[in-house]
């Protein structure tokens, strides 16, 4: 028996043969709905830079933004690209930071791309810059430490001198959601993100007068290099005001808000500072003279700055600072200009850092002291 069809239902039925088979291998993938979506997007956006191109579905994929001017970048830019292609991610997107970026644009373009993890590596400024951009979005940031203070490492209890490490617990660490800050310096003025201090008066002026050349001879010595310098100086008349409301005026040398308080050499500025409760813990810093400086240090040193000798911390949602004098003001160690107004709070849990999981300790561990 022969089957007579008309050459017209014919030419209708085989372009819907083809999309009924197109649709089929399409849905039946694995992950199709997300897959279709992707070859969708990559269809309307062939107008990519080259090496901005998708990334594969099937593979991870990370961005690397790393500041050139630290020592070793050329090299941890090329281990990162070796242990990316061991541990079978795709080749990693590589931004360089410039003057002009000093990384929120390159951690935007990433994000554009689709990546699983943008890699800050620097120093507390490039993590900042680059926590600006991922602040609100569920990609995470990887951190490699390369600057002077690394403070953010060193709160998060991160690996500060092994970059191969660092790049893998990027990958394959645990995802921890933190706090950000964010800081105006102005009446209404843009909203800076900070993930360590920032900081009106003193610290801010110790910051602007350390040097990067002093930096990379010294190491954070130079700060306190700075600060020698900068330790005489008046007090400042401003008004605190606190969760809008608890108001305070006083004469101070420093006003700092903090989301975390470790520093260099384990010292904690906030002994009480936690980067995931929510609140901003604020230190004000009041010595009038030399004698009552060494009151501060020791309250620093012996972890009583909450109610010590010429400082006073209050933890709170937000804080408006209102001084009478320009003062100088830092974000994360970054001179940000002076400022009679500065205004700080405390975005909850709005970024997530990757984190060494229990597994990756103990193997950290085990490297430092074989068994
Ligand atoms: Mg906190």
């Amino acid at each position: 028996m022969t089957l007579d069809l008309d050459p017209a239902i014919l030419w209708l039925l085989i372009p819907g043969f083809l999309v009924t088979v197109v649709a089929a291998y399409l849905l039946g993938a694995r992950n199709g709905g997300r897959r279709v979506l992707r070859r969708l997007h990559r269809f309307s956006n062939n107008h990519a830079p080259a090496g901005m191109e998708e990334v594969p579905a099937d593979r991870y994929r990370a961005a690397l933004v790393i500041n050139p001017t630290k020592a070793n970048a050329k090299n941890i830019a090329a281990t990162a690209k070796a242990i990316c292609r061991f541990e079978g991610w795709a080749p990693p997107l590589i931004f360089e930071t410039t003057l002009e970026d000093a990384g929120e644009g390159a951690a935007n373009e990433a994000l554009e791309a689709g990546v699983d993890v943008v890699i800050a590596a620097g120093g507390d400024g490039t993590i900042r810059a680059v926590a600006s951009a991922l602040t609100g979005t569920a990609t995470p940031m990887g951190i490699i430490p390369m600057g002077t203070g690394n403070l953010l490492a060193r709160n998060l209890d991160l690996v500060l001198d092994k970059p191969e490490w660092a790049i893998r617990i990027a990958l394959w660490g645990r995802n921890r959601d933190v706090d950000v800050g964010v800081a105006q310096i102005s009446r209404g003025g843009d909203r800076h993100v900070f993930m360590v201090m920032t900081g009106l008066g003193f610290d801010a002026e110790v910051m602007a007068k350390t040097t990067a050349n002093a930096k990379s001879r010294l190491g954070w010595l130079a700060y306190l290099e700075a600060g020698s310098r900068t330790l005489v100086g008046r007090p400042s008349h401003v008004k605190i005001t606190y969760d809008d409301d608890y108001r305070v005026s006083a004469r101070v040398r420093s006003v700092i808000g903090g989301n975390c308080g470790k520093l260099q050499g384990g010292i904690q500025l906030l002994p009480e500072a936690v980067i995931d409760d929510g609140l901003l813990d604020v230190l004000v810093v009041s010595p009038k003279n030399l004698g009552q400086w060494v009151g501060v240090a020791a309250s620093i040193i012996g972890r009583k700055t909450r109610n010590g000798l010429h400082t006073d911390i209050r933890k709170c949602h937000n804080v408006v600072i209102e001084s009478r004098d320009e003062l100088e003001v830092q974000l994360d160690g970054d001179p940000a200009g002076t400022t009679k107004y500065l205004a700080m709070g405390i975005l909850p849990s709005a970024i997530t850092v990757k984190v060494p999981t229990t597994d990756q300790r103990k193997e950290i561990r085990a490297e430092v002291w074989p068994v």
